[in-house]
């Protein structure tokens, strides 16, 4: 049995390089209706001999400021609705943020298993925020870089039990 895991976070904290990372050319469906936007990206992520299905939240790099926050939330709660569990990013270096704060409300909500990721974790300027990660009330943080691939051995022992 396989499962679906959706990516979740504000604009900018590493979700996309992260799916990349899992998909690699292995980008799978794509909502292709006509009129209907591409806001969430959908790909068979590999993580050692873990296979699953992995949801992006892409999109929101086009709305405009004001629409940000509730399209946001839109499409977290339907990436949550889709996934049987959740990953939930947020950028070490910048720490927890009020978004941050909002979005982890969101999912302390769901009964599905939540993930924290603090990202761009790679050196000491990410220690704070990763202690702030702790403070979320979501479990402890994996502490990654997926730019530089680091942490995928924490985030594979978080994701075996799904599988
Ligand atoms: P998204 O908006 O959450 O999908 O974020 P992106 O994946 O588009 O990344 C936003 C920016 O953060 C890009 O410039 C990435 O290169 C950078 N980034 C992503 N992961 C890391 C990381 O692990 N460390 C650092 N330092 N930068 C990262
Ligand atoms: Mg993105």
């Amino acid at each position: 049995m396989s499962f679906t895991l959706a990516i979740v976070g504000r604009p900018n904290v590493g979700k996309s390089t992260l799916f990349n990372r899992l998909v690699g050319k292995r980008l799978a469906l794509v909502d292709d209706q006509p009129g209907v936007t591409r806001d969430l990206r959908e790909g068979e992520a590999k993580l050692g001999d873990l296979r699953f299905t992995v949801i992006d939240t892409a999109g929101l790099e086009d709305a405009t400021d004001d629409s940000l926050q509730g399209r946001m939330r839109r499409l977290t709660e339907r990436a949550v609705e889709m996934a049987d569990a959740c990953l939930f990013m947020i950028d070490a270096r910048a720490g927890v943020t009020p978004t941050d704060e909002v979005f982890a409300d969101i999912l302390r909500r769901k009964g599905s298993p939540v993930f924290v990721a603090a990202n761009k974790a790679e050196g000491m300027a990410a220690d704070a925020g990763v202690m702030e990660a702790y403070g979320l009330g979501l479990g402890d943080p994996i502490r990654l870089s997926a730019e530089h691939g680091e942490g995928l051995n924490e985030l594979y022992t978080a994701l075996m039990p799904l599988a």
